[in-house]
């Protein structure tokens, strides 16, 4: 027979455990979003809701950042020394422009060297941007012989107000063609790129990819006659330099299959801007009080986040992962 010291502790027990069963939590509004609207923001919020609420509401979880962020931040920043320095390419001798881009990327690794984790990562990771500048070049002096352009703008500031919502970003470069005045937005990007026109046209008319129609409107809110979008991939230096460009068409762009040029249609740009408002509605105006997590597994591998996300969703051989 259980002493009646012994009946006590197990009642304690029982009772904590009581106590501790978990219960979903109970959803509680939180503040409004309240600041200016950027397209990382947005395509954020696309991807994951859950995480846009770690990010931009929650801040209690910090992300540490990654040395791919690091690598992207000082990739851009020699690259916009380079074209304040170089804004007509088609001007100059190929071995100044790689002789001055080689100079760029060191300094601008030496002035980000404390932001990776160890002197070997900042080592690694400068070479690897050396060797993608090489392929960078050989696109830089074959596009601009072939169609001269002047370098207009770097990290150029896009504020753009839309029913009464503001967004905000900065352009990594504008050029203005030489054969007819048009404006060409270019994004450069260090991580993944669509692998055609086609495949990043489906991002935006699937609302998952914002940051080139917001660029669109946001220059052409200011006087441009913007006639062309390109992303610029400088991911990986095994691979030559092969930017993704959309031509801006009336309406609605033709399919272009894998290629790597194709169309976006200004009815296309038009439904992303609406879409823009309407997610800046759901954010701002509406007080939410739970935030969808993402159905893709693949999506949480490198989220900062994953840890205090008790409701991600697992893959098949991470079955005790929460
Ligand atoms: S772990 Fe996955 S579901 Fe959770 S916030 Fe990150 S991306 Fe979203």
């Amino acid at each position: 027979m259980p002493s009646a010291e012994l009946l006590a502790i197990r009642a304690t027990l029982e009772e904590s455990s009581a106590t501790l069963s978990l219960e979903p939590e109970q959803a509680l509004p939180v503040p409004p979003y309240r600041r200016a609207f950027s397209a990382s923001a947005l395509n954020l919020f696309a991807d994951c809701e859950r995480k846009w609420y770690f990010r931009y509401l929650c801040n209690v979880v910090e992300d540490p950042g990654s040395s791919a962020a690091t690598y992207g931040t000082a990739f851009h920043a020699a690259l916009e020394h380079f074209h304040q320095r170089y804004p007509k390419p088609s001007s100059v001798e190929r071995t100044e422009l790689q002789r001055e881009l080689e100079q760029d990327i060191t300094r601008a690794f030496a002035q980000y060297r404390a932001q990776f984790a160890s002197t070997i990562e900042a080592q690694l990771q400068e070479r690897r941007a050396q060797r993608t500048a090489v392929r960078y070049i050989d696109w830089l002096v074959q596009r601009s012989r072939q169609a001269p352009f002047v370098v207009i703008g770097n990290e150029t500031h896009a504020p753009l107000d839309l029913d009464g919502f503001s967004f905000t970003g900065f352009i990594d470069r504008l050029d203005r063609e030489e054969a007819h005045d048009g404006v060409t937005v270019v994004d450069y990007k260090t991580g993944n790129i669509a692998l055609s026109a086609t495949a990043y046209r489906d991002e935006v008319n699937a609302f998952r990819e914002f940051q080139l129609p917001f660029y669109y409107w946001s220059r052409t809110a200011a006087g441009d006659r913007v006639t062309r979008l390109t992303l610029i991939p400088l991911k990986d230096p095994l691979l030559e330099v092969a930017p993704i460009e959309l031509e801006i068409v009336p309406g609605y762009a033709a399919p272009s299959g894998k290629a790597k040029r194709g169309g976006l249609g200004i009815a296309e740009l038009t439904a992303a801007r609406q879409r823009m408002v309407s997610l800046a509605q759901t954010m701002a105006v509406n007080t939410l009080s739970n935030f969808a997590t993402t159905s893709d597994p693949e999506a949480c591998t490198y989220c900062a986040y994953q840890f205090a996300c008790r409701t991600r969703p697992l893959t098949t051989t991470d079955p005790f992962g929460r």
